[in-house]
């Protein structure tokens, strides 16, 4: 399932193919995905430029300006890939197969003659991505349904142990829960959570308000090098953003903890361990973590 690192990694792939693209021809093969696709997307979309994509959370966010000669306002197209999405650039598209449910083709602006139109595919088996439109200005974009209840984001500057300790002060709730909640900071998926617990020597059971502000500090450190080395990792996937090779383009770290149970720890040699916290599994070491 793609994270906050391979929806990042995505948005970095596309940034060079995409951003300047007029969007020439929309088609929308499958309108069930999470939410039902707008019939009117074609049409709203069709002429508009790329300008940028931003990333709030998993939600990759692709700014639409209208065609000049339009009266049309700015918009913002909502692209969440869900369980099982992809976003792909192909410069000579395959044939759509019964998975790939949505294609902007794109040709370069004025000013990148020698590029070829090109198509941006989304694809998804299990259909619970998500592709929404919305014409709200950037200042009211963060109001947004989807988005107005996500935490901060984890290389936010606010988002740091001072940040973790004030928002868990009085909870009883096992840190896991608490993170994997995103109410703290987005992107700490199961995987990453059991990861940045480990680093950050906390066992993922501990009331979430008994952690002290220093141990605070210590995984809001282990968070930021977690999803940022999953991040550089990613880069070395890019190329499977554009082409037709099939790859997903996920990746994972490697993990210390993280469907490892009965494995050695990679620090102190003890079998990790695995429980079930909110019909999630989560991993440790019981001697580095406490
Ligand atoms: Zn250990």
């Amino acid at each position: 399932m793609p994270e906050l690192p391979e929806v990042e990694v995505t948005r970095r792939g596309l940034l060079p193919h995409v951003v300047g693209c007029r969007i020439v021809d929309v088609t929308v093969r499958h309108r069930g995905l999470r939410w039902p696709v707008e019939p009117e997307l074609e049409a709203r979309l069709t002429g508009r430029v790329i300008q940028r994509i931003e990333r709030r959370g998993k939600y990759l966010l692709l700014e639409c300006l209208p065609a000049p000669e339009s009266d049309a306002a700015p918009g913002w197209l909502l692209v969440h890939l869900g369980m099982t999405g992809t976003l792909r650039v192909y410069p000579d598209a395959p044939a759509a197969g019964p998975h790939d449910h949505l294609d902007l083709v794109l040709a370069p602006e004025a000013g990148q003659d020698g590029r070829p139109a090109m198509v941006l595919r989304f694809r998804d088996p299990r259909r619970f991505g998500a592709i929404v439109w919305t014409p709200l200005a950037e200042s009211a974009l963060a109001e947004h349904p989807l988005l107005k209840r996500l935490g901060i984001e984890p290389f936010d500057p606010r988002f740091d142990g001072a940040w973790i300790h004030r928002l868990t002060r009085g909870r009883s709730v096992a840190i896991k829960q608490a993170l994997l909640a995103g109410e703290i900071v987005v992107g700490v998926g199961n995987i990453y959570c059991s990861e940045s617990l480990f680093r950050a020597g906390i066992r993922p059971t501990t009331p979430a308000g008994r952690i002290s502000l220093a141990r605070c500090e210590k995984l809001a450190e282990a968070v930021r090098a977690t999803l940022a080395e999953a991040i550089a990792r990613g880069g070395s996937t890019l190329r499977d953003f554009v082409g037709s090779d099939g790859s997903s383009g996920y990746f994972q770290l490697d993990c210390f903890v993280y469907d490892r149970a009965g494995e050695p720890c990679r620090v102190c040699g003890t079998p990790i361990r695995q429980i079930v916290q909110g019909q999630r599994s989560t991993f440790y070491c019981p001697q580095c973590q406490h």
